[in-house]
């Protein structure tokens, strides 16, 4: 493809997003974006600062004074801060939940966006999370926004850890509910659609046909 495009999939935990934003870079040779690890980066710092999650201005201070850094490493994106690789440790209910809640703060917000957005600038992209299409790029050229049954994003991710941590299915499900709401509630770039975007549901299919199905959108944009 010639085109650089602009490529925003947004949607809530366990939708498909990683999963086909990042077979569908690779797909087109685009660069992989995956917002969610900068605001998991920043949860993880202030937890283990021993901060107060609910401590707003601690915590943006705290995220002011950190270097984030991105780089992309056979699609996955290697998170460094300060210096240190912090990638692995970044994906458990724990540092979820308090990434969800700290999403909510403004300085953050505006921090984390204005990285993105220079990170991404020149095109060629696909970039995932929960406001991707509505406030980082909301000219991007093309949005989608995927959705599913909470029951089957909670085996999705149950499938996921199962192997590395305790883990409860209903439980899985109850957060991933819990986290919903936090993201679709807040005030500040709530998780909702794009006017634009594309909404799918991933609820039973699979990724190959979901996989097919955005790129035709893709070469369909091209002529
Ligand atoms: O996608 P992931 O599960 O890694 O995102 C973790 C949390 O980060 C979300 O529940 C949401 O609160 C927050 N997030 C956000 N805006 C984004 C990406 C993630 O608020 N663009």
């Amino acid at each position: 493809l010639g085109n650089k495009f602009i490529i925003t999939v947004d949607g809530p935990a366990g939708s498909g997003k990683s999963t086909l934003a990042k077979a569908l870079a690779k797909k087109l040779g685009y660069v992989y974006i995956d917002t969610g690890a900068m605001y998991r980066e920043i949860a993880w710092k202030a937890l283990e600062e021993g901060l107060d999650i609910e401590d707003e201005n601690a915590i943006s201070d705290m995220a002011e004074r950190c270097h984030l850094s991105f780089k992309q490493e056979d699609l996955e994106n290697r998170i460094s801060l300060n210096g240190t690789d912090i990638t692995r440790l970044i994906r458990n209910d724990a540092v979820s939940d308090a990434t969800s809640k700290i999403s909510r703060y403004s300085r953050i917000r505006e921090k984390l966006v204005s990285q993105q957005r220079e990170i991404g600038k020149e095109g060629g992209i696909v970039i995932e999370g929960r406001d991707t299409g509505t406030v980082v790029f909301p000219k991007g050229d093309i949005k989608f926004f995927l959705k599913a049954e909470a029951e089957e994003r909670g085996r999705r991710r149950f499938l996921e850890l199962k192997d590395s941590a305790k883990c409860d299915l209903k439980m899985i499900i109850d957060n991933i509910r819990e986290r919903d709401k936090r993201d679709e509630g807040r005030t500040l770039s709530p998780l909702t659609p794009a006017k634009d975007a594309i909404l799918i549901d991933t609820t039973d299919k699979s990724v190959d046909e979901l996989l097919d199905f955005m790129v035709k959108v893709v070469e369909s944009r091209c002529r």
